[in-house]
């Protein structure tokens, strides 16, 4: 076989080549289909080959690919931004449209450090984050990101970011310490490191509602996300909700956050805004910042070339009306509710399954050695790619992710297939994937 000359993720291996999709498949040149249990990485929420997203992508191409956003804005952009805007959490009042996720971290960092440079706070610069957090490969994004192995190598090129611990009830939450108890911890964990900073040198506190493809679908306990906000809101400084993979319907609500009774700042999507279709990325903002802006100096001091692309925008447009439509939220949580059950048959009893979580259609499952002492596979072993092996081999696609618990140890599997999913597909990704798990455990016990 003759070299590829692309760059690949690994350059040891070329994935095989996909040629076609379908509603939950995928299909590659040899004609094998590949369940998408994953939507790639939380993305494709309406599967593949949508015909009314391709429909509204062809009329918009036909009419107008493009058009630079400091010349003109379009109809798409226009109406996307007023559907999210009017079901969004109250008070936000705009959407700043990217190409994706890191990006839409690297905007929101920005517009929290313009906001308070605009009503005469520049001392605030420090961001705290969580550790085991994702938010994205661009070096602002990697350095609110918080898991160890990823930010290694590069870590002389990254910004300062304070890291707390995140909200992870399955091994941190003590023994005999409620939900509450938990939450208060964490939450005056927080309020030391503000003060340990000094309260007003803090901009932004960044937080996935639903930690993903570095924890695998760990929401917080209840209370966790109102005693930060009370934190925040004590010290001014500004919550922003990361909600690039969670968020956009994917935990049952098209907002993740609308589940944790708080109203963050800021929040970040991307993935499930376009369904894959395009890439597309948007920070939701709260009237107060935008209003601080426009007063102040009139421009958000930021901006790619394509921001607000036409073309991805009536792509998103589509996706978002057909999730409206079709009451697909309502979907993601009886089928969300039907994995569940699935898992829980599957592997409730399962020994090397010590924890099964998430929220709609976004679940995890972690691997352990013994579910009582909750021990890690030897990371030698590499588990997690094992498993992600042999489910390609059985046509599924999962997402599992090695470093759970402190970037080094640990490993779980991500599920997230999309919200148009069937129960006869759902018990499909149950068994392949239990035959995977099975296999890569016996293989990795040698
Ligand atoms: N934030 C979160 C929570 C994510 O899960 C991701 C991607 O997985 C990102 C940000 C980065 O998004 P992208 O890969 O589109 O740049």
């Amino acid at each position: 076989m003759t070299r590829s000359r692309v760059f690949h993720r690994s350059l040891r291996a070329t994935p095989p080549v996909a040629v076609r999709g379908q509603g939950a498949w995928l299909y590659d040149q040899s004609g094998r289909a590949y369940l998408d249990g994953s939507g790639g990485a939380a993305v494709s929420c309406l599967g593949h080959n949508h015909p009314d997203v391709l429909a509204a992508m062809h009329a918009q191409i036909d009419a107008l690919a493009y058009a630079h956003t400091s010349f003109f804005t379009t109809e798409a952009a226009e109406s996307l931004a007023a559907m999210l805007v009017e079901d969004a959490p109250a008070s936000t009042s705009h959407a700043y449209f990217v190409s994706g996720g890191s990006e839409a971290i690297e905007a929101a960092l920005k517009m929290a450090r313009q906001y308070y440079v605009e009503i005469g706070q520049p001392g605030r610069r420090h961001i705290v984050a969580r550790r085991q957090s994702y938010h994205g490969n661009t070096l602002g994004a990697l350095a609110v990101g918080g898991n160890a192995w990823r930010r290694a190598q590069f870590a002389p090129l990254l910004i300062e970011v304070e890291h707390v611990s995140p909200c992870y009830a399955y091994r941190d939450q003590r023994e005999g310490e409620s939900e509450e108890q938990y939450a208060a911890r964490l939450a005056d964990e927080l309020e030391q490191t503000f003060q340990r900073l000094g309260p007003d040198s803090v901009m932004a506190f960044v937080a996935e509602p639903v930690v993903g493809a570095t924890l695998g679908a760990v929401t917080a306990v209840s209370t966790y996300f109102r005693r930060v906000r009370e934190v925040c809101d004590r010290h001014g400084v500004l919550l922003i909700a990361d909600e690039v993979m969670c968020g956009m319907g994917r935990s049952g609500t098209l907002y993740a956050v609308e589940q944790e009774g708080v109203t963050p700042d800021l929040i970040t999507i991307a993935k499930g805004l376009g369904g894959g279709y395009q890439p597309i990325g948007a920070v939701m903002a709260q009237e107060r910042i935008v209003r601080a802006i426009e007063q102040g100096s009139g421009f958000f001091q930021h901006g790619h070339t394509y921001l607000g692309h036409a073309t991805a925008c009536a792509a998103a447009l589509a996706v978002q009306q057909v999730i409206r439509r079709d009451g697909l939220l309502e979907r993601v949580r009886a089928q969300g509710a039907g994995l569940r059950q699935r898992l829980e048959r599957a592997f409730g009893d399962h020994p090397h399954v010590g924890d099964i979580r998430g929220r709609g259609l976004f679940m995890g499952l972690e691997l352990v050695t013994d579910r009582a002492s909750k021990q890690t596979f030897d990371p030698a072993l590499s588990l997690h790619a094992r498993v992600k092996r042999e489910a390609m081999a059985r046509g599924l696609m999962v997402y599992p992710m090695g470093g759970t618990i402190d970037g080094r140890h640990g490993d779980h599997v991500l599920l997230a297939p999309p919200f148009i999913v069937s129960d006869d597909e759902l018990d499909q990704l149950t068994e392949r994937l239990a035959g995977a798990i099975h296999a890569a455990i016996a293989q990795a016990r040698g």
